[in-house]
């Protein structure tokens, strides 16, 4: 009769229910090509680039998309569009477009907030 503990503490349980292919990213257990990493979030290339250049830059923090965020999160908010105008720069692009899509009607598909940086050729407004 020994002593059972709970074989996943509720606390991890939530965090794998949430957890993505970004999420597995971010924990090196896939791959990506990466283009910045710095202690708060991770910049990569799209698999399915829509324009020359498309990267997506997502906090390490799981946040499932804008949506979760919450006044504490307002200036990781903000780091990310910094990151996201830095990744531009880096990828020699003076015009840009930055997207977030939150929920499946927006388009979003991987439910880890990311930035996607896209540009390298003319963009259409508004998009579809
Ligand atoms: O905004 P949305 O959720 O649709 O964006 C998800 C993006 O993640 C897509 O552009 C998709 O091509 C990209 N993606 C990726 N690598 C994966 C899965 C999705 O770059 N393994």
């Amino acid at each position: 009769h020994g002593f059972h503990a709970p074989a996943v503490p509720s606390s991890d349980c939530d965090s794998m229910a949430g957890d993505t292919i970004f999420g597995q990213m971010l924990r090196g257990e896939i791959p990506c090509d990466e283009v910045y990493r710095d202690e708060r979030c991770l910049a990569f290339r799209d698999i399915q680039p829509q324009a020359p250049v498309h990267v997506l830059v997502i906090p390490r923090k799981p946040l499932e998309s804008l949506r979760a965020a919450d006044s504490t999160d307002s200036e990781l908010l903000g780091h990310l569009l910094l990151v996201a105008a830095r990744v531009a720069k880096q990828e020699g692009l003076d015009d840009f477009r930055t997207v977030i899509n939150s929920g499946l009607e927006a388009g979003q598909t991987v439910f880890h907030l990311h930035v996607h940086v896209i540009g390298g050729r003319p963009l259409a407004w508004p998009p579809g």
